[in-house]
């Protein structure tokens, strides 16, 4: 028999009528002949309430271990939840937790990594005839203690129980309809995609399209899940997301994304000579502080030039305090940081085929009189960054200009 797996977020569990509402769906599944293993996020803003609680009890630098025990407790309850509500329908239904099937992860708590998950205990589940209900996001480490795989991680855990029960298809239950070309919240115009390739898709959730968390994407690609991105409030379709050849036809642009989480370091006035971008990003390196866009500008006297770079907002002091030694000896006369961006990114596999993207992209911007602060591109996708009161301003715009929006 056919296996799947379904996964429902945070806003499909909110409350008992929305876990009523998964059951329905889990119910309609089984109508169809499937064998249904679902996957649950923690009820909306709960998993916010408990990192809330071990912050307050454990300060900014809790145990690492002890936090994952707390914070992945969110799914332990919504998976018992709708086990229940699916056994008062007569379904035959149980809850596994990550560490009874076992979900197996690194050691990174809190942004842990699945390493294997074992099929016997819930493929025995599922050959019963049973509905196999599992708390997303936490795993088992090495050391026998609870992980979770970071925020928005049971998208990740969905597709990886997909990709180890060789599941037909994984269905990510959401908010919204689908996967649209830009955040539907913030242009009302967006338009839902019919499919989207992996690669794309991998784009749009790295550079801020939070609807799929990045590694869920990259596992469905490494492992040929197909995905379906749809909500659980409509009986629409959703967005299949797909590998490359299955597409017939491409946009040039698939979908625009941005991202918040950004900040913006500046080191004015450093001697502009060999190694300097060396001793500046080797030690946020060692740090393990990712930078990501780098402009270096032009040196009007031949001797200085300031560099930019960005990193994510959240190590934006830390960043700051590494540098500030090496910028020294670099002659630095300032270092500037500025959490007020946005990084806007366009995205398309057809980018390879028509030149213009980028063009288009810094004219529209430019008549709008949004300034480019740092550009970097690759083969499918162009970003800048931008003041972030620009946000929405240069989502619609540009949303308009690639042919984008809605009828
Ligand atoms: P869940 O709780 O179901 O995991 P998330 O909040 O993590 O849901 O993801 C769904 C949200 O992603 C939507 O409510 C939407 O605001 C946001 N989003 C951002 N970009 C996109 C996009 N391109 N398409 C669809 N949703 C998007
Ligand atoms: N509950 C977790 C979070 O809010 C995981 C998830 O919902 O995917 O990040
Ligand atoms: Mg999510």
């Amino acid at each position: 028999m056919t296996r799947t797996v379904q996964k429902f977020g945070g806003t499909s569990v909110a409350d008992p009528e929305c876990i009523q509402n998964a059951a329905t769906r889990v119910q309609a599944a089984l109508a169809n002949g499937e064998r249904v293993a679902v996957v649950v996020s923690a009820m909306a803003g709960h998993t916010n309430q408990l990192v809330d609680w071990v912050e307050t009890l454990g300060g900014p630098l809790a145990d690492r271990a002890e936090h994952d025990v707390v914070v992945a407790a969110g799914e332990q309850i919504t998976s018992g939840l709708l086990a229940l509500a699916l056994r008062n329908r007569g379904v035959p239904a149980r809850s596994l937790q990550g560490w009874q099937i076992a979900v197996r992860t690194d050691n990174t708590h809190g942004a842990a990594r699945i390493n294997s998950i074992d099929t016997e205990a819930i493929g025995r589940v599922l050959d019963a005839g049973k509905v196999a209900v599992v708390p997303g996001f936490q795993g088992l480490g090495p050391d026998g203690r609870v992980t979770t795989l970071g925020r928005g991680g049971s998208d990740t855990s969905a597709v990886a129980l997909a990709a180890a029960l060789a599941a037909a298809r994984c269905d990510i239950f959401t908010d919204v309809a689908g996967v649209y070309t830009t955040d539907p919240r913030i242009v009302p115009r967006a338009r839902k995609l019919q499919s989207v390739t992996y690669e794309e898709m991998l784009e749009m959730a790295s550079l801020g399209a939070k609807v799929l968390q990045t590694r869920s994407v990259a596992l469905a690609m490494q492992y040929n899940v197909p995905v379906q991105v749809l909500s659980s409030f409509d009986d629409e379709p959703g967005t299949m997301v797909v590998a490359d050849e299955r597409m017939m036809e491409h946009q040039t642009v698939a979908g625009i994304t941005y991202n918040r989480d950004e900040a913006k370091v500046t080191l004015v006035g450093v001697r502009d000579q060999p190694g300097v971008a060396a001793s500046v990003f080797g030690p946020l390196a060692e740090a393990k502080v990712n930078v990501d866009m780098i402009v270096q500008s032009v040196s009007p006297d031949g001797r200085t030039t300031d560099v930019t770079f960005t990193v994510a907002a959240t190590d934006l002091s830390r960043a700051k305090e590494i540098i500030e030694p090496h910028a020294r000896d670099l002659g630095c006369q300032r270092i500037d940081a500025d959490g007020g961006v946005v990084k806007i990114s366009v995205i398309g596999v057809g980018m390879r085929s028509h030149a213009g993207v980028a063009h288009r992209m810094f004219q529209v911007l430019g008549e709008r009189g949004i300034n480019i602060q740092a550009i970097s591109t690759s083969e499918i996708k162009i970003s800048v960054l931008v003041p972030e009161e620009y946000t929405e301003l240069a989502l619609r715009t540009l949303h308009t200009a690639y042919g984008l929006d809605a009828e």
